[in-house]
């Protein structure tokens, strides 16, 4: 057995709720990228552990893992989720009312970044971001998230090891390039505290520090 055989076994339960988002993906021919069940442990731990209330997520494909932040939420909590496709926000939609979360969670279709320049201009703040959606704006997303953070908000995103590409030196495309800067961003921004932990593919963690500085 594995270390990471080890814990799924001790640890993951996915329900038949979660079964059934990992079917309609299948079924709707989806890509099959949601986040795998030991990282999505760990981002609902970290809603639980922060006390969560407003939660960001960039990237919903399914809702695989707004349905984890959602089932991290107290009573009154609110996940928004931000997604590009029309198809895939449908499915996710589909799958909220089976979870039985839907009341918690809002999906805002179209371009990301544009959604977030609008809710960063209407003043709207969050204490817990989750970043999963296309790598090449992974640091736009990163500075736009920072601009709507409380203090004390984590920041959280998934793929930052890029299935291993970032660690190679003679990979100079775009995206690992972008990946690259997400994670230095990361590490040398003045407002943040970060590390990754080596789940799945690389789930960065980073803490927004209070103003001004701790
Ligand atoms: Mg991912």
């Amino acid at each position: 057995m594995t270390e990471d055989e080890y814990i799924k076994n001790l640890y993951i339960r996915e329900d038949a709720v979660l079964e059934k988002v990992k079917r309609s993906m299948v079924d709707n021919d989806m890509p099959r990228i949601a986040l795998p069940p030991d990282s999505a442990k760990l981002l609902y731990l970290l809603a639980r552990i922060r006390g969560a209330k407003k939660i960001l997520e960039i990237g919903t494909l399914a809702g695989y893992s707004t349905i984890w932040l959602a089932r991290a939420l107290p009573e009154g909590g609110s996940v928004l989720t931000l997604e590009l496709e029309e198809d895939f926000a449908r499915v996710a939609s589909q799958n909220f009312a089976m979870a039985g979360v839907k009341d918690k969670i809002t999906i805002r279709v179209g371009e990301a970044l544009n959604s977030l320049r609008n809710l960063r201009d209407s003043g709207e703040t969050f204490d817990f971001f989750f970043i999963d959606a296309d790598k090449i704006h992974y640091p736009d997303y990163l500075e736009m998230v920072i601009e709507m953070a409380e203090p004390g908000a984590l920041i959280t995103a998934d793929n930052t090891f890029w299935g291993g590409r970032v660690l190679d030196p003679a990979d100079k495309e775009e995206t690992t390039e972008k990946i690259r800067r997400f994670n230095r961003m990361l590490s040398a921004g003045e407002r943040l505290e970060a590390i990754i932990v080596p789940t799945g593919d690389g789930l960065a963690v980073a803490r927004v520090k209070d103003l001004p500085g701790n």
